[in-house]
C-alpha cells in the first residue's frame, strides 16, 4: 500500500457564498465524513495551513489580494453573478490555497507518498487579478508556483479533469515551459475558454493541452484521450511533481453540467495519473479539490479517488478501447499541440 494523506477541516466550511449557492459548505462536512468512515491504516490526516500573503503574491496582484482582504470586514462582496463572500471567506481561502501547499510539502518531505487536499472553496477559474467562477485564489496554481520557487523543481504537471476549463491556471502559465496544464472539459461550457486552439504562447507554446468536449461523454473517452493524448506527452516531458485539479462536476449526476463520467471514471483517470507520477518522479502527486455539486456523487468518488491513491501504483490499467467518439478530438489536438511532441 502507498501512504496516502488526507488535509482537510471542519473550517473550510467557513466561507458561505448564499443560501442557494452551490458551491456550499454541506460540500466539505460530507467530504470530512466520508474520510472518517475509511478504515485504513496507511491514510494520515494532516491540517492544513493558511498560505502566506507571499505564497499567495506568487500567482495574484497585490491589488486583488487586498480587495480580497477587504472582505473580511463586509457582511458579503459580489465579484460577479456567481462569486460571492461572506466575513470569512477570506481566511478560508487562505487556508485553501494552504492546504494545497500542506499536502505538497507532506510529499515533498517524503513524509506521505501522496495526499489529497479535500479544500475549498475550490481555485482554477481564479484569475492574477480577480475572483471569478466560485474562486477567490488559485490554489493548485499557487502550490506549482511554490515547487517552483521554493523547491527547485522545473517541470511541473497539472491535470484538470473538473468538467470546467482551468482558465485562471491557464493563464498563469500560458508562456511558462516549465508547467504543463491539461485540461478535459465539456466545451461549449462555462467559463468558455479552453478550444483546441489554446496552446500555450511564446516559450510556453506546446504546454498547455485543451481537451473541449461535448455533453454526454463519459469514461470510455475521457481514459481514452488520457491514454492516447495526455499520458504520451506527460512522459516525454518527465514531470518532477504532478497535480490534479480534481473535481468530480463531470460525473453524470451533477447539476451544473451534463458529462457522465462514473466513478470507476475517476478511478481510472487517478490510476493513470499515479502511474504517470510512479515513472517520472517517484510517485510524487497531490490531488485537489475543485468543483462538484452532487453531493452523493461527490462523495462516492472522492472515496474512490482517496482509495485508488493508497493502491499500489502497479495496478493494471486497462487501455480504453471504446471511447471511439473521442478521436477527432485527439486528431485536432495531435495537430495542435500534439506537434510540438512529436508524437507518432
Ligand atoms: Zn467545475
Amino acid at each position: 500500500m502507498l501512504k496516502t494523506a488526507v488535509v482537510t477541516d471542519r473550517a473550510y466550511t467557513r466561507h458561505f457564498a448564499g443560501r442557494s449557492h452551490p458551491e456550499r459548505p454541506e460540500r466539505i462536512r460530507a467530504l470530512i465524513d466520508m474520510t472518517e468512515s475509511v478504515d485504513r491504516s496507511g491514510l494520515q490526516r494532516r491540517a492544513p495551513r493558511e498560505a502566506t500573503l507571499e505564497e499567495i503574491a506568487l500567482c495574484h496582484q497585490p491589488r486583488y489580494m487586498q480587495r480580497m482582504g477587504e472582505t473580511g470586514a463586509l457582511e458579503r462582496f459580489d465579484f460577479d453573478p456567481d462569486t460571492h463572500t461572506s466575513r470569512d471567506s477570506y481566511r478560508t481561502a487562505l487556508l485553501a490555497a494552504g492546504g494545497v501547499l500542506t499536502a505538497v510539502e507532506a510529499v515533498m518531505d517524503g513524509e506521505t507518498d501522496n495526499a489529497f487536499a479535500l479544500v475549498r472553496p475550490p481555485g482554477h477559474h481564479a484569475l492574477p487579478d480577480r475572483a471569478m467562477g466560485f474562486c477567490f485564489f488559485n490554489n493548485v496554481a499557487i502550490a506549482a508556483a511554490w515547487l517552483l520557487k521554493h523547491r527547485g523543481l522545473k517541470r511541473i504537471m497539472i491535470v484538470d479533469w473538473d468538467v470546467h476549463h482551468g482558465n485562471g491556471t491557464q493563464a498563469m502559465f500560458y508562456e511558462s515551459p516549465e508547467v504543463l496544464y491539461a485540461s478535459t472539459h465539456q466545451y461549449p461550457h462555462y467559463p468558455g475558454s479552453g478550444s483546441l486552439q489554446e496552446i500555450g504562447a511564446g516559450r510556453g507554446e506546446g504546454y498547455t493541452i485543451n481537451a473541449p468536449m461535448p455533453a454526454d461523454f463519459g469514461d470510455d473517452e475521457y481514459l481514452r484521450f488520457f491514454d492516447d493524448f495526455i499520458l504520451p506527452i506527460g512522459r516525454k516531458f518527465r514531470p518532477e511533481f504532478i497535480l490534479v485539479s480534481a473535481g468530480f462536476d463531470c460525473h453524470w449526476r451533477d447539476p451544473l453540467a451534463q458529462m457522465r463520467v462514473t466513478e470507476e471514471g475517476f478511478v481510472g483517470m487517478a490510476r493513470r495519473v499515479k502511474k504517470l507520477a510512479a515513472e517520472c518522479c517517484q510517485g510524487k502527486m497531490v490531488a485537489a479539490l475543485e468543483g462538484g455539486y452532487d453531493l452523493d456523487a461527490l462523495v462516492n468518488s472522492g472515496r474512490a479517488v482517496l482509495e485508488e491513491l493508497g493502491r499500489y501504483a502497479d495496478e493494471p490499467v486497462h487501455p480504453a478501447l471504446n471511447g471511439a467518439a473521442v478521436t477527432p478530438i485527439i486528431e485536432r489536438a495531435a495537430r495542435n499541440v500534439g506537434r510540438f511532441w512529436n508524437l507518432a
